[in-house]
This record gives structure tokens, C-alpha cells and sequence, in this order.
């Protein structure tokens, strides 16, 4: 948590005259969008007024979310979400480490800001801002919102729209309160907010009860050819691209695929390998039990990072070497 006289800063800059920005990173997931719309209902609790702008477009199992729509854009809105930005005083970075997670527009426009930068967030090795609270230990960066609030002296001020939103965000990133870092004050703190008014069964249905027939069919084929290697410990899935167009792919159709790699007795990783729709790169999916740690795996050969047992990375060869490269890298690693 941010230190007592940190919060007293921050309280301080909770004024009607400063501009506040809420931005996430780049392919926002539930926690992404359900940690920014609840921090900005509660802004809107306190009476202030905020803007939400995500890097690019997110799924649409996330749009029932209250003031989804209000969300900016930046890859439709250029030019509001960049003068949004350059006017802001404040801007809070949720659910992301890094300026450039939130990709090639807003990341540079992130580090001109002249605003004071509030990080929130749990992933991995954050960059230094005004102000960072930082914790690998909590499963989403919803709940940190909520210890936020709370360390502000304002848990009475959280309402229906703001439970709904951090009660999304919480039970995505834990995969629905399943995942390691899911603890007794995850569960203490979504108590809480079912009790301001989250309905389970409604968020739950409206998130997770729509998928498309698209969606299923290409989970049918990735399930029909899933590999496992490395004596049963790594299960390896993958998509072309040919196969999304086929199958009329829309953002977020493959989103959860890895998981089902993992679901398998023994095994310890799972890997998701699928060509990018427009461009000529492998966006790769990492998933892993206990302790072995996808994060370091995937920022030393992988491009990329993430948690330790969630974690995403980039490769720019074509998916049968990057599936070749993979089986070679793991074969050193002991899991
Ligand atoms: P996903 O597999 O769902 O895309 O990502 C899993 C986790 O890894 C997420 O928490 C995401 O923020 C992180 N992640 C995904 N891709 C990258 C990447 O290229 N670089 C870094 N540092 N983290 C990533
Ligand atoms: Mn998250």
C-alpha cells in the first residue's frame, strides 16, 4: 500500500480542479477494465469526474460493465484520448507495469505526460511513477483498488456500480476465486461487495455464459490436436491464422484456451501459440502450477513477462519454428 503520507498526497490531489485519467494496458482484460471503471465510479462517488481510456478495443463480455461505453478508445479516438492525456493532472496506471504494455500510441504519451502518475498494479518489476503501490501477492488489480479505497477511509462510499465492476475484474483474473493468490482477504473483500450489490450469478452469466459458436468451434480444434510433451508437463496449443478468419474470429474468442492445457493431470505448463491476425508475429500464452515460474521464462526467451504462473510473450518467426524454438527452450528448464 502507498504509505500514510503518500495517501495524505494523494488525497490532496483528489480535487474537482485537477483532470484525472485512468489508463490501462494495451488488450484489456476484465481486470484491466473492471479495476478502471470501478476506481472511476468511486471518483464519481467522491465527485469528481474521470476519464477511462484503454490503448486499444476489449472484448465483448466485458461491455454490459456500468459505463462501459463511456470508455475511450484510443485506437478509434486518437485525438480525444491524446489531448485527454496531455491535459491531465492526474493519471492512474492500472493493471499494468510498464509504460510501454500500454503499447506504441499511449505508451509514449504516457511518458510525455506532465501529469502526477499513480501506479496501481501486481504485476512483476514496476517502473518507478510519483507514486507506486506495487504487489505481486494479490490476485487482481480490482481488489487493490479496493484497499485504495479502503486505506482512503471510503469503504462506505462503494456502491453497486463500483462492486460490480471490482467484483469482475476479481474473479477473472483469479480464473472465478480459483487461482494461487486467491486469499481469505480476496474472499473477506468480495463478501463485501456482494453485499453492496454484485450479484454473482449476473456477472458471472453476462461475462462468462457467451460464447460464440465461432469461439466454440475453434476451442474444438485446438482441443482436437493439443500436444503434450516433456514426459506429460507441457501441454502445447496453437492457432493460425487462416483458421481464425475461417472461423470469423473476434477479439477475445480464444480468450481462457491456454487454461484448458493446464487442466490436464501432470501437467505444469501450458502454452498457447497463435498467429496475429494482421501482423507477422506469435503471440504466445504461458500458464503454470505452483512454483514454476512462466514470468522469468517468457522475459528470457519470449519477449515478454506476466506473472509467475500467467504470462504472455511475442516471437517473430513463423509458428512452426516458434513451436520448435519452445520445445528446445523447455527441455533446458527444470519442470
Ligand atoms: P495473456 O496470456 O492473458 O495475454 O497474459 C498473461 C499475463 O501476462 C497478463 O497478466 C499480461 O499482463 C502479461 N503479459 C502478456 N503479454 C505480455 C508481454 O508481452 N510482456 C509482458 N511484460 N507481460 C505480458
Ligand atoms: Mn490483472
Amino acid at each position: 500500500m502507498f504509505t500514510p503520507s503518500e495517501i495524505s498526497e494523494i488525497q490532496k490531489l483528489l480535487v474537482p480542479e485537477n483532470k484525472i485519467v485512468i489508463i490501462t494496458h494495451y488488450n484489456p482484460d476484465g481486470d484491466a477494465i473492471g479495476s478502471s471503471l470501478g476506481l472511476k465510479h468511486f471518483l464519481n462517488q467522491k465527485g469528481l469526474e474521470a476519464d477511462v481510456i484503454v490503448p486499444n478495443d476489449f472484448p465483448k463480455f466485458l461491455k454490459w460493465m456500468p459505463d462501459a461505453k463511456k470508455i475511450i478508445i484510443a485506437d478509434y479516438k486518437r485525438k480525444v484520448a491524446g489531448e485527454a492525456i496531455y491535459n491531465a493532472d492526474i493519471i492512474f496506471i492500472l493493471d499494468f507495469n510498464a509504460s510501454h504494455r500500454s503499447g506504441n500510441l499511449v505508451g509514449p504519451w504516457i511518458e510525455k505526460a506532465r501529469a502526477k502518475k499513480i501506479l496501481i498494479d501486481h504485476h512483476q518489476q514496476p517502473e518507478d511513477f510519483d507514486f507506486v503501490f506495487s504487489d505481486v501477492k494479490v490476485p487482481a488489480t480490482s481488489q487493490m483498488i479496493y484497499h485504495f479505497i479502503d486505506a482512503l477511509n471510503d469503504a462506505e462510499l462503494v456502491n453497486q456500480d463500483i462492486a460490480e465492476c471490482l467484483y469482475t475484474g476479481i474473479m477473472t483474473d483469479t480464473g472465478g476465486f480459483r487461482f494461487r493468490s486467491t486469499s481469505a482477504t480476496t474472499h473477506r473483500i468480495v463478501a463485501n461487495l456482494i453485499e453492496k450489490g454484485a450479484d454473482p450469478a449476473m456477472i458471472t452469466s453476462n461475462t462468462w455464459d457467451t460464447n460464440t459458436v465461432s469461439r466454440l468451434h475453434l476451442l474444438a480444434l485446438i482441443l482436437g490436436r493439443i500436444e503434450v510433451v516433456k514426459d506429460g508437463k507441457v501441454a502445447i496449443l496453437w492457432l493460425k491464422r487462416d483458421e481464425l478468419k475461417e472461423f470469423g474470429f473476434q477479439k477475445g474468442d480464444t480468450e481462457g484456451f491456454v487454461n484448458y492445457g493446464l487442466s490436464i493431470m501432470g501437467t505444469q505448463v501450458s502454452a498457447f501459440f497463435m498467429e496475429d491476425l494482421y501482423e507477422d508475429f506469435i503471440k504466445i500464452s504461458f500458464r503454470s502450477k505452483e512454483d514454476v515460474d512462466v514470468n522469468q521464462f517468457s522475459r528470457k526467451y519470449f519477449n515478454g513477462g506476466g506473472h509467475i504462473n500467467a504470462a504472455g510473450g511475442k516471437y517473430m518467426k513463423s509458428i512452426e519454428e516458434t513451436i520448435e524454438d519452445f520445445k528446445v527452450k523447455i527441455a533446458d528448464e527444470n519442470f
